[in-house]
């Protein structure tokens, strides 16, 4: 299949060939047809597979025949659920709509709201949003979806786990009924159908991999060591196989800022970047690492999320995630779009219940390699899969071990991001009511 043979606008067609792309990525080639016919589309891919073309190009193109946003008017919200997210897909906006001329917008919190309540003046034919932000500007008269024609909702199971399901609904209730919906989520779990069933009507599902799996063009493998012992095996990582660009995932915003200082003053130039950070400074660590200035970016699970890096070759987990699901967002950042990349994992004891969790979930044992050196003075347990290990204890947490269900631990570690953050505007945190866990008196690290 081509582009060409998908009947979008030649304007967008120009604008796919200067980006060099010649042929649609599998979900592109199943959602830009599906967004054409006008329905509702749900649609199950991960991130790195194309995914914002996927709706961005046939969006563009039902937009360029209508009638141009006027006054506060908002023809397209696409809401994602962090900054980063939003700002690549706005500059995917512009990319592809370059030769078109639509209006188009991008707000969310952690910045000034003026700058944007004044653009907004002048109506957008796509606005992205962060849902938080949105709501402020909501709230202060600043858009009108009187003349919405298409809601788009970005990594919608992120969505929910950020807890930002209220915002959505009060966002929603706001739109005229008649409307197209598009959901794009990495996986299609039940909080994502029971969300979808009040949302959206008779869609068309798309899904291009296996609910779960991870992408095939990434070599994943695990290091067996000590936990204390895993600075220093990162850095010998580097050292050896002088890597020039490494996204490392660590659990903690706090383990975040002390891992790059100290890959740092080991001469490895390092950034951190978390929801504590300013927006300024996240922008920042973001550009550094992607000019090859910073060779190491260390990130918590929140922060990485939507950071799309050209041909990122190397994602190393410093701590495997506490929610099985996000390993397979943090691998997807690497290998994308037909490339090849490498997921490596630092694997402590401690850390058994996690990645036997991530074997469940990916349905496959992660090879285990040595690194000389660094074998663990306390092994690594062997654990076929479906081997139960008991929920490690917390620490802090009044010994959180075995309670919660997954979106709950999710949600929870999702909010203790938020809270601390400024990128949903000036709102305190909210409470968890329904889900009925507590907000954490403990300031998160
Ligand atoms: P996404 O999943 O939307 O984050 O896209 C992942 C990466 O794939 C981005 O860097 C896109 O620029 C790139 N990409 C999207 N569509 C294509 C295509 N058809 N051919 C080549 N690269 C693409």
């Amino acid at each position: 299949m081509t582009f060409n043979s998908l009947d979008l606008d030649p304007r967008i067609l120009k604008a796919i060939e200067d980006k060099g792309y010649t042929t649609p990525s599998p979900i592109q080639a199943k959602a830009i047809p599906a967004v054409l016919t006008g329905s509702d589309v749900m649609a199950a891919a991960q991130t790195g597979t194309g995914k914002t073309a996927g709706f961005t190009l046939p969006l563009l193109h039902k937009l360029a025949k209508g009638e141009r946003a006027r006054d506060k008017q908002v023809r397209t919200l696409i809401l994602t659920p962090t900054r980063e997210l939003a700002a690549q897909v706005a500059e995917s906006v512009i990319t592809y709509g370059k030769h078109l001329s639509l209006s188009s917008h991008v707000v969310f919190g952690g910045v000034s709201a003026g700058p944007q309540i004044r653009k907004l003046k002048f109506g957008a034919d796509i606005l992205i949003a962060t849902p938080g932000r949105l709501l402020d500007l909501m709230n202060q008269g600043a858009l009108k979806f009187d003349k919405l024609e298409v809601l788009i909702l970005d990594e919608a199971d992120r969505m929910l786990d950020m807890g930002f399901i209220r915002d959505i609904k009060k966002i929603i209730a706001k739109m005229p009924k008649k409307r197209q919906n598009l959901m794009f989520s990495a996986t299609f779990s039940d909080d994502i159908r029971k969300l979808a069933k009040d949302l959206i009507n008779n869609p068309i599902e798309i899904s291009v991999s296996p609910r779960n799996t991870t992408a095939e063009t990434v070599k994943q493998w695990i290091y067996p060591v000590d936990k204390g012992r895993k600075p220093d095996a990162l850095v010998e990582l580097m050292k050896t196989n002088d890597w020039k660009q490494v996204l490392v995932f660590s659990r903690t915003k706090h383990g975040a800022n002390k891992l790059a200082t100290l890959l740092d003053t080991k001469g490895i130039s390092s950034a951190a970047i978390h929801g504590n950070k300013s927006q300024g400074a996240r922008t920042r660590a973001l550009s550094g690492f992607k000019s090859g200035n910073v060779r190491v970016l260390v990130a918590t699970d929140i922060a990485a999320r939507g950071i799309d890096i050209h041909q990122l070759p190397q994602v190393i987990n410093f701590d495997l995630p506490e929610v099985a699901e996000d390993y397979v967002h943090r691998i997807g950042r690497t290998g994308r779009a037909g490339s090849n990349g490498q997921a490596i994992s630092l694997v402590a004891a401690e850390d058994l219940y996690y990645l036997v969790s991530i074997e469940k979930l990916t349905k496959k044992l992660l090879e285990r390699k040595t690194l000389p050196g660094f074998e663990p003075k306390t092994p690594l347990p062997e654990a076929p899969l479906g081997t139960r290990v008991p929920r490690p204890k917390k620490e802090g947490r009044g010994g959180g071990g075995g309670g919660g269900n997954r979106s709950g631990q999710s949600s929870r570690r999702a909010s203790s991001e938020r809270g601390n953050s400024s990128s949903q505007g000036n709102r305190p945190p909210q409470k968890r009511g329904k889900t009925g866990f507590k907000p954490r008196t403990r300031k998160p690290s």
